[in-house]
């Protein structure tokens, strides 16, 4: 059996009159990536920052790592890593600069070289924020992530407007974090994003769980209700032809 890492019990969020997350529940297993998908709106983001203790709940009980989120909020920020937005970055502060600063948040000490060379940014170390590429960004938003050797990261969207190379050394990215056995819970807009990296799925629309299980069986279950797709008469799409004309290699650099 897997070990629970997260568990999410009948959460509820109210904007004022306006509820925003209905009564959720679900599990999410040590060391597996789980997918949380979406319609905009539909409460992904108010999910995940209720759970990293940023947002106030209006009723439900969270637990991360055994530790309750009305009780023990600082333990589970102890052990989780989350996406800023990285907006949120000073512009002007080279990558070394913002890994001193952010270490310094978390009292961390850390081998800044180290970290950058796992997002594949060493040679950017010098560079200011402002100065990157999207893609080039957003790693380094996940590397901030990873500062406090966190249990389980939060990515909220990690590759929207990213270009399919981008996209792609992104996946290698969470898939490599995952491998060294930390939780990964993510957004994406994305389906064959979800589809590659997600163990498991749960959809959401209206603040409501509408389904949740593994790719392979949610797609299954489709298809026994006696689903099928048009007919694909191609054997490739135009993201096939981008790939095969323009390659995987990184064009931000
Ligand atoms: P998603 O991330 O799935 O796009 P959100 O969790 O951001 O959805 O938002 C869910 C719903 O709650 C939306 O209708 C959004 O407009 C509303 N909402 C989000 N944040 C606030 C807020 N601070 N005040 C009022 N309504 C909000
Ligand atoms: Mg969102």
């Amino acid at each position: 059996m897997s070990n629970v890492i997260i568990s999410v019990k009948d959460l509820v969020k109210k904007y004022g009159q306006f509820e925003a997350v209905k009564g959720i529940s679900f599990e999410v297993y040590e060391g597996e990536i789980f997918g949380l998908l979406g319609p905009n709106g539909a409460g992904k983001s108010t999910t995940l920052e209720i759970i990293e203790t940023l947002r106030e709940k209006t009723s439900g009980e969270v637990t991360v790592k055994g530790f309750n989120l009305d009780n023990e909020p600082e333990e589970i920020k102890k052990i989780i890593g989350v996406q800023l937005q990285t907006s949120g970055f000073y512009p002007g502060l080279n990558l070394m600069e913002l890994i001193a600063l952010f270490s310094g948040l978390y009292n961390r000490k850390v081998d800044a070289k180290a970290l950058l060379s796992s997002v594949n940014l060493l040679d950017k170390a010098k560079s200011k924020f402002k100065d990157l590429s999207g893609g080039q960004k957003q790693r380094f938003s996940i590397a901030t992530t990873l500062i406090n050797e966190p249990d389980i990261i939060f990515l909220d969207e990690p590759t929207t407007g990213l270009d399919p190379q981008a996209r792609r050394n992104l996946w290698e990215l969470i898939k490599d974090i995952r491998s060294k056995g930390t939780t990964v819970i993510i957004t994406t807009h994305y389906m064959d994003e979800a589809e590659i990296l997600c163990d498991r799925i749960a959809i959401i629309d209206s603040g409501k769980i509408v389904a949740l299980d593994t790719t392979d069986k949610l797609i299954d279950d489709l298809v026994a209700t006696g689903f099928e797709r048009p007919k694909e008469v191609k054997k490739a799409n135009l993201e096939d032809v981008f790939i095969h004309l323009t390659g995987h290699t990184l064009r931000e650099e």
